[in-house]
């Protein structure tokens, strides 16, 4: 087995994921990414090989986090190349702004399926991994709304809710193996996700700005690598829940 440590980043093809990946693949780390779409996954190897200053391996797959049988699939292959999982983020993560009365069944679904669940699956199926290892680290992205609630964001918010009472359950359930479980929640980032945030939300944010995605990236990176924290969550928001 390859004795350097494997992160393995499920949304890391855009925003978020894939500066978590670059913080990774910077700190000598290997890193695998992932995400529904094989032209993104193509694109963001491309700036991770780029932007590769070590030895770090980078790998990527395509898998719909929704979709148990191929999250299955990928561990199993990745098992079956005798890599380690020492590192795993969720950041997979998908919103639509309505307010609930508009917001068809298919809707709430694939938002809480793709947050909650999706989430949900990796962490099944990368566990039998770490506790096979009796060792590794997950940390998953939630946000601020699951914490404060937000107008047009009911489904949003109760997928990150969801997330966190998840993530509590869970740390308390596999901490007698070695395996910690975090939580990062993130105010507004400057990613995909937030191209059409109004510029009225940033002056109510106390730092005056949006976070960037390298911003989170540094919160993740610390506490995958803090082995006495666990069932914790994060908030990285510029301070913007102070005024929710
Ligand atoms: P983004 O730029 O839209 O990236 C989302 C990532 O998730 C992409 O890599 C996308 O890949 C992947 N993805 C979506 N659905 C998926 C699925 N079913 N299976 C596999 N991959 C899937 O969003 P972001 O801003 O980086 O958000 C990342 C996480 O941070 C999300 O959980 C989001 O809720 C959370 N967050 C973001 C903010 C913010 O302000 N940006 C704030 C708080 C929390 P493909 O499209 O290539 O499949």
């Amino acid at each position: 087995m390859n004795c350097v440590k494997h992160a393995l980043i499920f949304g890391g093809s855009r925003g978020i994921g894939l500066s978590v990946a670059q913080k990774f693949l910077n700190e000598s780390f290997n890193v695998s990414i992932v995400s529904r779409s094989q032209n993104n996954v193509e694109l963001a190897l491309k700036k991770l090989r780029e932007n590769k200053t070590n030895n770090g391996l980078i790998s990527g797959y395509k898998c719909n986090v929704v979709n148990e049988l191929e999250v299955a699939k990928l561990f199993k292959q990745i098992h079956e190349c005798n890599q380690s999982v020492d590192v795993l983020v969720n950041a997979a993560g998908i919103n639509k702004d309505s307010l609930l009365i508009n917001c068809s069944q298919e809707v709430l679904r694939n938002i809480t399926d793709t947050n909650l669940l999706g989430s949900m699956i990796t962490c099944k199926h990368c566990l039998k991994t770490m506790i096979r290892q009796r060792k590794g680290t997950i940390v998953n992205i939630g946000s601020i709304i699951g914490l404060k609630g937000n107008i047009g964001q009911s489904a949003y918010a109760a997928s990150k809710a969801g997330l966190i009472g998840f993530v509590k359950s869970l740390a308390k359930e596999v901490a007698p193996k070695g395996i910690t479980v975090n939580i990062v929640c993130p105010g507004f980032i400057e990613t995909d996700l937030t191209a059409n945030v109004p510029l009225s939300n940033i002056s109510r944010i106390p730092l005056k700005r949006l976070g960037t995605a390298e911003e989170v990236a540094e919160c993740v990176f610390f506490l995958a690598n803090s082995s006495f924290i666990t069932g914790d969550v994060l908030v990285v928001d510029g301070g913007l829940s102070l005024q929710m």
